[in-house]
């Protein structure tokens, strides 16, 4: 069982995103990816799906757009191959689908269809399309939402 000082749930753009800034700083963490990297991208987009948003637009931490077509704008099977890309090195473990989170009196217990995962300060949910990242409300004490 691998513990780690945070949890982040899902390596799509936010959850890359986010350890991407905790890497910068150092923090322990892991991401746990139910499917693969870019999931949602190889599983709920239409072949000929392009991004709204032109190359130049499309920027994460620690990356901007350096091709040449920077007016393009970026194929799902694009997309895919720049999360991996900008996945690489990021503590990743995919095939982790992550069933519950408990909060503990430090820290909290991330559960997962391969056990319970491990526990730290922190665990963050990046949400997908409409919702924000987060903690998991029924992690936030007092009544749940
Ligand atoms: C049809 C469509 C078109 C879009 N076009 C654009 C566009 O042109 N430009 C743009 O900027 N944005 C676009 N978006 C939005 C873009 O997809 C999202 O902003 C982005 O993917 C959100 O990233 P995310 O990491 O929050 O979520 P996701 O990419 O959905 O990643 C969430 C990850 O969490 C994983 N996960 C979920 N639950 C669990 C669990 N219990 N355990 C472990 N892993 C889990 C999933 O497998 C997934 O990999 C579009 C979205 C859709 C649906």
């Amino acid at each position: 069982m691998r513990h780690a000082t945070t949890v982040v749930i899902g390596a799509g753009h936010c959850g890359l995103a986010l350890s991407r800034c905790l890497a910068a700083h150092s923090v322990d963490h892991a991401v746990l990816e139910r499917g693969e990297v870019a999931h949602s991208w190889r599983t709920q987009r239409w072949d000929s799906l392009r991004l709204l948003t032109p190359n130049w637009m499309t920027r994460l931490p620690g990356h901007t757009y350096r091709g040449d077509d920077p007016d393009g704008y970026l194929s799902m099977p694009g997309v895919i191959r720049l999360l991996e890309e900008y996945a690489t090195g990021a503590p990743v473990l995919t095939g982790v689908t992550v069933t519950s989170v408990q909060p503990l009196d430090q820290g909290y217990l991330v559960r997962t269809n391969r056990g319970a995962c491990g526990h730290g300060p922190s665990s963050w949910r990046p949400g997908g399309p409409p919702r924000r990242p987060g903690r998991p409300c029924r992690c936030r004490r007092g009544s749940p939402r």
